[in-house]
């Protein structure tokens, strides 16, 4: 089961790739089932934004229960890159936010997740 980001989340990443929200939730089945209550706008402080993202630990401070991180992509698939594989912060997962449809993975790859997403 699957439920999209609510829209203002989705017009925030749709607006250029490589914006990123922090992910407030909780994993069950740590990392198979992801429940997203939240999600947070956060700078992106990539050297290059418009290929790959990075977020700042001073960027993420007073935010808790983050359970991961969505970026958005402007290519046809939603595929992560390797850039996105090495920068997922361990324990975390990562979600990419193309066109409509998300891919979810860990730092091994992509991975069969169920997110669903509450707000
Ligand atoms: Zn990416």
């Amino acid at each position: 089961m699957f439920h999209p980001p609510p829209e203002d989340v989705v017009a925030y990443l749709g607006s250029e790739p490589e914006r990123v929200c922090v992910m407030q939730g909780v994993c069950i089945e740590n990392p198979h089932v992801v429940v997203v209550t939240d999600y947070i706008p956060v700078a992106n402080s990539s050297s290059s934004p418009e290929l790959t993202f990075e977020v700042r630990k001073r960027d993420l401070r007073g935010i808790d229960y983050i359970v991961g991180f969505m970026h958005s992509h402007e290519e046809s698939l939603p595929d992560p890159s390797p850039a996105d594989l090495l920068g997922l912060p361990p324990g975390t997962v990562g979600a990419v936010w193309c066109t409509g449809a998300i891919e979810w993975y860990t730092p091994s790859g992509a991975a069969p997740i169920d997110g669903v997403i509450s707000r």
